[in-house]
């Protein structure tokens, strides 16, 4: 395919600092960050939707577990499609140092709500992990 990319999703590496302990200095790490566009988001939505809805289907012809089956993943399609519509970024997961052991950590996949908790894998810290007061929006 040939033509001007479209950007459905777009991913940015965004600088954030890991504060362990009261004494201890914060460090630095980085997260990565997608972005859908409402177009994408609603794509991947409806695509969850019809997944749902199909195994559903499908369940229809299963004996007694159906009477479960269908009606679950009829709402669970829906519960599904209001997340995903809504949800306009996710971390993708990113990198640390703990500022208590200063290894290095991974932060895992989640939510785009910050602070964020975190646990040093090398010395078992509770970690906060916050973004910068300028890339704040
Ligand atoms: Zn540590």
């Amino acid at each position: 395919m040939t033509g001007t990319p479209v950007y459905d999703s777009v991913t940015h590496d965004v600088p954030v600092i890991v504060k362990g302990g009261m004494e201890t200095p914060s460090t630095a790490g980085s997260v990565k960050i997608i972005t859908w566009s409402k177009k994408e988001r609603t794509r991947r939505a409806l695509k969850m939707l019809g997944a749902c809805w199909a195994v559903g289907l499908f369940c229809v012809i299963l004996p007694v577990i159906h009477f479960v089956l269908v009606p679950g993943l009829f709402i669970a399609g829906i519960v599904f499609f209001s997340n995903l519509i809504s949800q306009e970024t996710l971390v993708l997961g990113g990198k640390g140092e703990c500022p208590e052991c200063h290894q290095s950590f991974a932060i895992s996949r989640g939510k785009d709500r910050f602070p964020m908790a975190e646990v040093c894998e090398s010395c078992r810290a509770n970690l906060s992990i916050d973004k910068p007061e300028s890339v704040r929006p």
